[in-house]
């Protein structure tokens, strides 16, 4: 009420004048100042033992309701504990909505520990995951998911992408797991069913692959009877044209079914059990001479393929499979590059992994292309497909082989000056020199 100070000052001067009293009164001054000292000291002892009291149990009642210092304390901590409690309930009622909100997602949701042990997970998470309130806190996730595949994710510790899984729950059913770490604390696993899309994606590449196979005997045929028309010169003079247009669309036919198969097979099956060393060097050897070939054929003799290749290592892969990928890419550097352009061919080693690359100086693309060009039939210019003659999948080609490999592509291009197409793989324990 009157602040610490004047409450200090009325008190001092209460003591005082009971000391001039009692000394007045009784005519002994020190006695008496040694008397009210100590009443006003055990009085204040009392007053403090009683507050300590009372901080302990501060809101079942009051601790005085004399003004004063000690009523003034009283009070301030009764209004802070107040409102303490007050934001409590706030927080308590905020998390609860939170929960029911996240208890709807139709998403799992389950928050990690940095040691991969369950902290935290939603209702959804139960029904996907068969997770159980009582038991499963603190156990850890791959006790519980038994699938090797999700271990092997979360051992790579790229989360760039979330991996789809076959549910180790419920058979028939496809989980898409994505993990995102979450700061210091551990991660947030994301867990949603997707089997509808799997099946669907399953009947787009089913249907892809069934329509190519279909359509390659018929166009096989059709190609076979052009050619002998070519062969035998059965058409007059200004037929021969039209046919060889016919032959030439007929060709690039074959082509685009040929890569829709190829395509179809590297989503549908899993690499080879027995994959075999293939040298880095090898591969750049296989595209050089590949090239070469290309360039002269596509009319850019002045093109010129140069080696920075040092590597001695090998990985364990499909060659075919790895030769066409660096073919493919070094073929694209030529096509897409005038006459007369530099290509060049190489490796770069570090401690995590092995870069083989393919750089050329021709016109570049702009980085708004750059995410989509693996996409199937993603072309940076249509007008320039025919002309070009590529089909619009080997980037989505080369995509699938590296991703079957567990590496994968990085493309880096600068618009008028270049681009530079980069095969990483992991530093693989089977990756070995001479
Ligand atoms: P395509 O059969 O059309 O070559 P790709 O999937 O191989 O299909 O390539 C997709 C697109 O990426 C190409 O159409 C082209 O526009 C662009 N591209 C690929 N490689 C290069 C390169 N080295 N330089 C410039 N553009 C390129």
């Amino acid at each position: 009420m009157y602040g610490a100070i004047g409450t200090t000052i009325i008190q001092g001067a209460l003591l005082v004048a009971a000391i001039v009293v009692g000394g007045q009164v009784t005519g002994f001054w020190l006695e008496s100042a040694l008397a009210v000292i100590s009443v006003a000291l055990v009085i204040s002892v009392w007053r403090r033992n009683q507050f300590y009291e009372w901080l302990q149990h501060p809101s079942d009642r009051p601790m005085t309701r004399v003004p004063g210092l000690w009523f003034d304390m009283t009070k301030r901590v009764q209004l802070r504990e107040q409102a303490i409690v007050r934001e409590r309930m706030q927080v308590q009622e905020l998390l609860a909505n939170l929960h029911q909100s996240l208890g709807s997602l139709d998403a799992g949701l389950i928050s990690l520990t940095r040691a991969w042990k369950i902290r935290w997970w939603n209702d959804t998470a139960s029904e996907l995951l068969g997770l159980r309130h009582q038991f499963d806190e603190d156990a850890s996730l791959f006790n519980l998911v038994r699938t090797p595949e999700l271990a092997r994710f979360v051992e790579k510790g790229q989360f760039d992408d979330p991996i789809v899984l076959a549910s180790p729950f419920r058979s028939g059913r496809t989980l898409e797991y994505a993990v995102c770490p979450v700061t210091d604390s551990g991660y947030l696993l994301v867990v949603r069913d997707v089997t509808r899309f799997s099946r669907l994606e399953r009947m787009r590449r089913d249907f892809v692959s069934n329509v190519s196979h279909e359509l390659k005997t018929p166009l096989t045929v059709i190609k076979g009877y052009l050619e002998t028309i070519l062969d035998n010169q059965l058409v007059s003079d200004r037929g021969v044209r039209a046919v060889e247009q016919a032959f030439k669309q007929a060709d690039r036919m074959a082509s685009l079914i040929q890569d829709l198969l190829l395509l179809s097979q590297l989503e549908t099956t899993k690499p080879q059990n027995q994959l075999l060393p293939v040298r880095f060097s090898d591969l750049i050897d296989h595209a050089h001479q590949d090239g070469e070939e290309f360039a002269k054929a596509l009319g850019k003799p002045k093109t010129q393929i140069m080696i920075d290749n040092q590597s001695t290592l090998s990985f364990p892969g499909v060659w075919h499979e790895l030769a066409s990928a660096v073919t493919n890419l070094t073929n694209n550097a030529i096509r897409y590059s005038p006459d007369g352009a530099t290509i060049h061919l190489g490796t770069r080693e570090s401690d995590t992994k092995v870069q083989l690359y393919v750089s050329d100086n021709g016109p570049g693309i702009l980085p708004e292309h750059l995410p989509r060009l693996t996409e199937r039939f993603y072309r940076v210019d249509n007008s320039h497909s025919p002309a070009t003659g590529g089909t619009g999948l080997g980037l989505a080609i080369v995509k699938h082989i590296l991703l079957r490999h567990e590496a994968s592509l990085d493309i880096q291009s600068t618009p008028g000056k270049g681009s530079t197409f980069t095969c990483e793989f992991p530093r693989h324990p089977f990756i070995v020199g001479d």
